[in-house]
């Protein structure tokens, strides 16, 4: 008797002010059930309605255990494919298949995958700062926990908070994010610069570019930087603009990562195949789950690009817990990004207050120590969800303004 699917549902809770999205499916075996994320914290609504109207109507009674065959399925039956919505609620039930049938072989997801091929995984964590000073000062607390690799940011990403237009822009110019990319270039060389006189060779350095200056200035910046050994530079360019990357290669010997906002294949498949980028960092929920993540990394492989999957905020323990188990059993592995979230037992006891409630709703986090994360050995993902917990934290449907970015002109400009 196969084990088919009885029941898909959408949990929406915000533990931390962050909009994620879960999705649970419930089997025809009576307590086998596996959760998934879907989370696009800025659409939650949207994914809501296209997993309970059309995924859930095309999936019930269906075998649960046909991965492969259910993700093609979602994937054409609304006709047009590889759209940031769509892909969100097809991770979400694609995420929630793979914990069921880690559960039905009583195996953790990494077992499925072949296995382990390191013991933890190698995580980076963001430290930001006004100046040097309180930059170093976040980078040494990060030191002190273990940490080897560290994003460095003064100022978020060249841009400060959503505001009145400053000084400088147009008469009537509207509110908004505004960005000065020259300051911003030259400051990012001088705090990385600064960075490295600090603390030597000792920690590894990632930059985040958020694809936030004109392409030809990334190029500028990419140069600029070489001198300081980066672990890589992140997003130099927009996703619509990665020929520029072949520029950064001719004039810099830099690592690359790309990729947190790719959603479609093609996006990523010449940049792998050229070899134009070092480090593929695809968002989890956004490529539709584990089954295309597992594909990708597989593909990488073969052209020598390592994965550092996007690890922020906005994706709930269940992605987090989905990216570490294919780290663990991936020759490619690079690093991982780790938004700071530890276990209840983790000794910094000021973290786990600011973790808590997010612990309380999703227990079962992989474990961060020294500097890496390891995962559980429960079968499947190895995370699960209080629901009455979760309600605690209903959702809020605001309009998004830190990605109302501006030049200064008054124009927008991708965030
Ligand atoms: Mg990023």
């Amino acid at each position: 008797m196969p084990v088919t699917i009885r029941d898909v549902k959408v949990i929406c809770t915000a533990p931390e002010g962050i909009n994620l999205l879960v999705v649970r499916v419930d089997t025809s075996e009576p307590g086998l059930y596996g959760l998934g994320c879907g989370t696009f914290a800025y659409r939650h609504l949207a994914v809501k309605l296209v997993v309970e109207e059309y995924l859930k109507p095309l999936l019930v009674g269906r075998d649960a255990e046909s991965i492969e065959e259910l993700w093609q399925l979602m994937n054409q039956n609304g006709y047009w494919r590889n759209g940031p919505i769509e892909n969100n609620a097809i991770a979400g039930v694609d995420m929630a298949l793979w914990d069921i049938k880690g559960k039905l072989a009583k195996m953790p997801l990494y077992q499925l995958f072949g296995g382990k091929v390191r013991e933890a995984v190698a995580v980076y964590r963001h430290a930001d700062g006004n100046n040097l000073d309180e930059l170093c000062a976040n980078i040494q607390k990060y030191v002190d926990l273990g940490v080897k690799t560290i994003r460095v940011q003064c100022g978020g990403y060249g841009g400060g908070g959503y505001s009145h237009a400053p000084v400088g822009t147009p008469a009537n110019a509207p509110d908004g994010v505004y960005l000065d990319s020259r300051k911003y270039i030259s400051q990012t060389v001088k705090m990385i610069e600064g960075v490295r006189e600090r603390f030597g060779d000792t920690i590894g350095i990632v930059h985040d570019v958020h694809e936030r200056i004109a392409p030809p200035d990334a190029v500028r910046l990419a140069k600029a930087l070489e001198p300081f050994n980066l672990t890589f530079l992140e997003d130099p360019v927009q996703l619509e603009q990665t020929e520029y990357i072949k520029r950064i290669r001719e004039c810099s010997s830099i690592p690359i990562a790309e990729g947190e906002l790719f959603n479609n294949p093609y996006e990523w498949r010449n940049l792998i195949q050229e070899r134009l980028i070092d480090y593929i960092r695809v968002h989890i929920t956004q490529i539709g789950g584990i089954t295309p993540a597992r594909k990708l990394q597989l593909f990488a492989e073969q052209y020598g690009v390592r994965t550092a999957w996007h690890g922020p905020g906005d994706m709930s323990p269940l992605a987090h817990a989905a990216n570490i188990h294919i780290d663990i059993a991936a020759r490619n592995f690079g690093v991982q990004e780790w938004s700071g979230i530890e276990p209840p037992n983790f000794v910094i006891q000021e973290l786990r207050a600011n973790h808590g409630a997010l612990l309380d709703v999703f227990p079962g986090l992989p474990e961060y120590k020294d500097g890496y994360v390891y995962p559980n050995d429960k079968p499947g993902l190895g995370v699960d969800i209080d629901e009455e917990e979760a309600k605690k934290y209903p959702c809020r449907n605001d309009v998004t303004t830190w990605t109302q970015t501006r030049n200064y002109d008054g124009s927008l400009v991708t965030p």
